[in-house]
């Protein structure tokens, strides 16, 4: 039998219970801290096998279901259907395997190609659901600071979705040609782009600033709207990215790759800490998993952490080729260290006001051992991932984006030799990324190709298709031109808002 969550959530920074409706409502707690949930359900062996059987959708309903017990039964199988019918097929997440006992979670077919389509494609009904558990019948503003893959998938999510307006504010230099057209392009009259000067880091801290400014959400509230999160604060934004992991393990068990309980190690792309940590829920739900490998960009805060125990903002931020992982503040960070401290939110919120203050703290060496049984961790350099692009086409004839190869390298160096299968989560399709996957794999990429001509040199020399929602890109009329300064955020919105 499945043990069922208790469908509240706390803020890891104290504080009693909340519904975990209301959570996805209000996306970060009052506090400022994270809603993490009050215990985690439960998911037995012979569940897991079950999952063998089904498609992704059955799955995705299995598993939210013990997690979010205070909602329907049927309203989130059927939410479930109607968020992953646009996934090409009933495997959302194929399960491809590169080499024995390596395989490749590919997470990127849903409508913007990014595996942040996952929660958002879903988190519409789920915001839906709760506005009527809690009665809340006001009106939702979302804002979104992205990297790039967040935005698109949040626009396309909440277009034209009634009584929601969406603004998303991207780095105005760091995101690719395709990830900015994906976003400016952007149909629906609730949607809203805007680019912000400065990196990622800004940007989230812009928004992260409006959230906390009582007077700005009181001059929203009085315009009839709620503020809202769709980042990956929102306990939304975690719960459907959990499922995949299972339905990875399930593919496993279904093909016979390994016997049930046998541990399997997973290698993430990490840059907010989202998707690593959502593996780390599923195991905290009793998924055999043996190491969570915790893979860096030149942006490497987070594998140092892992390494030293001390967490160090104060560093140079580089632009990279995997931009969706140039981070240096990883927002997700702190869900998993409530957990690994049991739950001890007075130390959690020391260290964030250290962080703050200092851009800095460390953990003492009984949790730092803690944090490494659960985690390994590695970096890489934009040479070696362009190498591991060309190395993986070569070797496997699978075509890998920027992000994915940040994992494929690390893997190479931090692999665990137990035997047991390693999962490499792959975050996005390689035609976001035209540009550097041509110069990873062809001889040769034309002063001044376009990339859009880059993703049609690609697919002539793999074979493999442009996606149409690539393909159409540089076509569509662009319908968010606007800019600001990251202090500029609230007027922004307040004209946008009217
Ligand atoms: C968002 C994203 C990441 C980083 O995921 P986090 O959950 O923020 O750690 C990695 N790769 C791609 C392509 C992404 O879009």
């Amino acid at each position: 039998m499945i043990r069922q969550g208790s469908g509240r959530v706390r803020s890891t920074r104290g504080g009693g219970a909340v519904a975990s409706a209301r959570a996805i409502l209000d996306g970060l707690a009052p506090d400022g801290g994270l809603y993490a949930p009050e215990y985690f359900p439960y998911v037995p062996r012979d569940e897991i096998e079950r999952l063998a059987g089904l498609d992704y959708p059955e799955r995705a309903a299995s598993i939210l279901k013990p997690l979010l017990p205070t909602f329907g039964a049927d309203e989130l199988a059927e939410a479930v259907n109607r968020a992953y019918s646009r996934f090409g097929g009933p495997d959302a997440a194929p399960l491809r395997e590169l080499s024995g006992g390596s395989y490749l979670l590919e997470l990127y077919h849903g409508p913007t190609l990014a595996f942040k389509d996952f929660a958002l494609q879903l988190l519409p009904s789920l915001m839906d659901q709760s506005a009527r558990l809690e009665g809340d019948s006001s009106k939702r503003l979302i804002l979104v600071a992205t990297s790039g893959d967040t935005g698109k998938a949040a626009l396309e999510a909440f277009a034209d979705q009634p009584d929601t307006r969406i603004i998303v504010f991207y780095p105005e230099d760091g995101v690719s040609e395709a990830q900015r057209l994906q976003m400016v392009t952007q149909r629906g009259a609730n949607t809203h782009a805007v680019a912000a000067r400065g990196n990622f880091d800004d940007a989230q801290t812009g928004v992260k600033g409006l959230f906390a400014s009582a007077e700005f959400r009181q001059s929203m509230r009085g315009r009839g709207y709620i503020l809202t999160s769709a980042n990956s604060i929102n306990y939304g934004r975690l719960v459907p990215q959990i499922v995949y992991y299972f339905s990875a393990y399930a593919d496993l068990i279904g093909r016979g790759a390994v016997r049930l309980g046998q541990p399997v190690h997973f290698c993430v792309p990490t840059g907010n800490f989202g998707n690593i940590l959502a593996a780390d829920c599923a195991r905290r739900m009793g998924l055999p998993i043996g190491k969570l490998i915790c893979a860096s960009n030149r942006n490497h805060a987070l594998a140092d952490f892992i390494e030293s125990g001390t967490y160090d903002t104060r560093r140079e931020f580089y632009v990279t080729t995997s931009p969706a992982m140039d981070i240096l503040i990883s927002s997700n960070l702190e869900r998993f260290l409530y957990e690994l401290t049991g739950r001890d939110s007075g130390r959690v919120s020391d260290w964030m006001v250290a962080l703050k203050n200092d851009g800095a703290f460390s953990l003492d060496d009984t949790e730092r051992a803690a944090f490494r049984t659960r985690m390994l961790a590695g970096w890489t350099d934009e040479e070696n991932s362009r190498k591991a692009i060309a190395r993986v086409w070569r070797d496997c004839h699978v075509l890998i984006d920027p992000h994915t190869a940040v994992g494929a390298d690390v893997l190479e160096r931090v692999r665990p030799d137990d035997g047991n299968p390693v999962v490499l989560v792959s975050t996005a399709s390689p035609f976001k990324f035209g540009m550097d996957v041509a110069k990873a794999i062809l001889p040769d990429v034309p002063e001044g190709a376009s990339d859009f001509d880059c993703c049609r040199m690609i697919a002539e020399a793999t074979g493999i298709p442009v996606p149409p929602s690539i393909a159409e890109l540089p076509g569509l009329a662009v319908r968010h031109a606007g800019r600001c300064e990251p202090e500029g955020m609230a007027d922004v919105v307040e004209s946008l808002v009217g």
